[in-house]
Parts: structure tokens; sequence; C-alpha cells
């Protein structure tokens, strides 16, 4: 007995009941970002393993815990990309478009993966649809990315159901005192902290500030918080920043705590999270990471970025019935033929049907069969018209329309006028 095959797990497939849904977050979001001037870039999904580790940074639960890596046929270590950023800046580099100071406005969507626990909201390939902008190292360009997610909420009817929240990581400086003040605040407290934290103290001590961990967190209370250890010009920056987010009317709150997984990140942070979706809450997320480039061995560059996780959304539109109804969209007119003559008929006119009215959805009956079951694909098809064609009709060089969703005698059509028929019937402009 052969054993059915299945998907890994974490791993879903998409069906068609869903991929409208997809679509019209795809298309939405791709619109509006044509509307701010960025450009799309496609990258690889697999990747030399070292760029993630130089990248993301040891130590990050990415890096040491949630990565698909493996040896090629040529013995080279390659990971399936876990997030996009390190690729897109590797592309940029590589091909020479941040040289010079260009800027550069991207956006890339596709599939990455991570060696998680699956869950909802939670998955071993996922998607994501992100953003990186080169060479702009103001608060402006921050703004610009919050008010374009801001813009994407209110035109899928999410406004309500997210929030922004906001944090400055400072320099690397600031952050290394910080660090320092923070170690030894938890130092002394290190029985008191769970497990994972008292790993991280020496591995990645600013990650233990968004532990899941109640006592950790009830400790982190009375910590020393990064802000009294901002530098003068990350300080700035972030004030630079809410003041544009406060003229434009975005609400915010200021999360101290809020640092995020990756390591390259420095200054802005932000998050969109909603509470509809249990524990796997964030939407959106990102910050700048003015040092990556450098670290890569690129000349010093300015990034910002984020990525939004695409199921999460789906499954934000769906728990909300925010889904638009007009997204399943039935054939107009569904051709039944009856016989080898009329069926080579219907073919030719269905294609001229398509000729001269682009966009017209044609259902033209596969398979033969009776009148009966004609009738009952067309109906099921959801068509508004049902189109026929005998032996009569073909002698009569005409078609029998019949209307199914209202009603409404069928009509004897001629070849000729088909199609200006239909699109008055159909109301195609
Ligand atoms: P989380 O804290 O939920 O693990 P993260 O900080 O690891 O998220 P990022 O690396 O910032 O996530 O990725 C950006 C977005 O991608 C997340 O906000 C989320 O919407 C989505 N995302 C991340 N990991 C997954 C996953 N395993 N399955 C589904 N979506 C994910
Ligand atoms: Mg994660």
């Amino acid at each position: 007995m052969s054993k059915t095959l299945q998907a890994i797990r974490g791993m879903n497939d998409i069906l068609p009941e869903q991929t409208p849904t997809w679509r019209y977050l795809e298309n939405t979001l791709a619109n509006l970002l044509k509307g701010y001037g960025y450009q799309e870039i496609r990258l690889p999904v697999l990747e030399f393993t070292e760029l993630f580790a130089r990248g993301i940074g040891e130590g990050t639960d990415v890096v040491d815990k949630e990565m698909y890596t493996f040896l090629d046929r040529n013995n080279e270590s390659l990971t399936l990309r876990p997030e996009g950023t390190a690729g897109c800046v590797r592309a940029v580099l590589e091909h020479g478009l941040t040289g010079g100071g260009q800027v550069q406005k991207l956006w890339y969507a596709g599939p990455m993966y991570r060696y998680e626990k699956p869950q909802k909201g939670r998955y071993r390939q996922f998607h994501q649809i992100g953003i990186e902008v080169f060479n702009l190292p103001g608060p402006d360009i921050d703004a610009e990315l919050i008010v374009l997610t801001a813009r994407l909420w209110r035109a899928l009817g999410l406004a309500d159901a997210v929030t922004l929240q906001l944090n400055s990581l400072g320099s690397s400086e600031a952050r290394a005192t910080y660090r320092d003040a923070l170690v030894a605040y938890l130092q002394q407290r290190f029985d008191q902290l769970d497990e994972d934290s008292q790993r991280r103290l020496t591995t990645n001590p600013l990650r233990i500030l968004d532990s899941k961990n109640a006592q950790t967190q009830a400790l982190l209370a009375d910590a020393p918080t990064l802000h009294d250890y901002l530098d003068d010009e990350s300080r700035v920056h972030f004030e630079g920043l809410k003041a544009r987010l406060d003229t434009l009317g975005i609400d915010y709150v200021i999360n101290p705590k809020l640092v995020r997984g990756l390591d390259y990140y420095g200054r802005t942070v932000f998050e969109w999270v909603t509470d509809k979706l249990g524990s796997q809450g964030t939407v959106c997320a990102g910050g700048r990471y003015d040092g990556l480039i450098s670290q890569f061995g690129g000349k010093p560059t300015p990034g910002v970025g984020f990525a939004m996780g695409v199921e999460r959304l789906v499954l934000l539109l769906e728990t909300l019935d925010l889904v638009p109804q007009s997204l399943s969209e039935p054939a107009d007119v569904f051709f039944c033929a009856f016989g080898e003559a009329a069926e080579l008929a219907a073919l030719r006119l269905s294609e001229q049907l398509r000729d001269a009215l682009p966009g017209i959805r044609v259902l033209v009956n596969a398979g033969a069969g009776s009148f009966k079951s004609q009738f009952k694909k067309a109906d099921k098809s959801g068509a508004r018209f049902a189109l026929i064609l005998g032996d009569d009709e073909l002698a009569g060089r005409v078609v029998g329309c019949k209307p199914l969703r209202a009603d409404g005698e069928q009509q004897s059509i001629a070849w000729d006028a088909l199609a200006a028929h239909l699109a008055t019937s159909l109301e195609l402009a």
C-alpha cells in the first residue's frame, strides 16, 4: 500500500476559494505602491547561508532556530530565505543600485521560510509583501512608510482593527550603553528570569524586552528603559517622525519595549498590531537599518523598510468579514451545444465573442451531454445567460439566448448580432 502524499507541515496550499482574497490584497497594495513611486524587485528564495547569518545576526531566533539550511550537491550551505531584507540588500549591492547615493524605493512579495511551530497565523512557508528604501536617512521617509500602510488599512476596511506601535532604538552606541545597563540590572535578578531570557542575557539581551513570560515582564517593569539612553540625533529623528504622524492624524502608541527580532534595526522601529488574531497579532513590522549595508561591505547607506504577513492579513479580512462579495466573478454566458457541428460553431462563436468583447467571461460546455445536463451546468456556473446551439439554430445561423438570473423569454439572435446584443444585455462598456 502506498502512503498518501501530503504537504509538508506548516506549508499551505492556497486553494481557488482563497486566491481571490489574496489577489485583492496584493493588487490593492501594488496599486497603492505605484502611487507612491515604488518599484518591484524579484529575488531568489535561496541564498548562501552566510548572508542571513551575517545580516540577521547570530543569537536571533531566526538564525539560531528557524532557518531551513542544507548543503547542496556542491556542498555549499544554502538557506531558504526567512525574510526579504537581507536578500534585497545583497541584490542592490551586487548590482550597484545604491551607488553614488542613488535613492531606491523597492517592494517585493513572495514566500518566506521559517522552521516554527505551526499554528493559526504562524506557518513554515508564509508570504510577505515588503518594502525597502535606500539612501534616505530622514524621518520623512519613515513617515511615508507608515502613512502608506495606514492608507492600505483604510482601503481594506482594517483601519479600526490595527494599532501602530512605535519605538526608537537609538544609535548602535546608545544601544550598547543601554545593553550594559540592562544586563547589569537583569544579572542581579538572574534566578528570576525564564530560561530563554537567561540564555539571551549573553546572546541577545535586548530580546528579553519582548519576552512573553509574565514573571520576566514583571521584572522588566523597573528596568532601565532605552529612551533614557537615546542619543541626541536619534531623539531628533524620533521627534521628526512623531511630528509628521501627528500632522497626518495617524495615532500611535509608544512602546519602549518594542525591539524587533532581527539584529539589524536602529532608530525607528514600528509594528502594526491587531487584537483579533490571538497571539499572532503583528501584521506588519519594520524599521530603520542604517548599519546593515556597511555590515555587508558596502559604503554606509541608510535603509528603512517593513514587511507584512499576507496570511495574517487574509485571516484578519476573513475574521472581520471584510472580503468583498464582488471578488467571485461568475461567468457572463454559458454556451450549450448539441451535436458535433453545433459544438464547432459554438467554439468559433465563443472565440469571436472574446475578440469583440474583451473581458467577457464565456464558458463553453465541454464533454457534450443532454439538454438537461448542460442546462444544469449553465445554471450552476452563475452565468447570466445560456447560449443555446442545436440543429435548428445551426440551420438558421442564430443562437438561443436565455436569461438565467432574471425573468424573460428565450430570444433568437443572429450570429452577426450576438456580440452587440450581449454588449447591451450585459451592460459591457
Ligand atoms: P512574530 O513575533 O510573530 O514571530 P516576527 O517578528 O518574527 O513575528 P518579522 O520577521 O518581523 O516577524 O516578519 C514580518 C511579518 O511577517 C510579521 O509581522 C508577520 O506578520 C509575518 N510573519 C513572520 N513570521 C511568520 C510566520 N511564521 N507565519 C506567518 N507570518 C509570519
Ligand atoms: Mg518570529
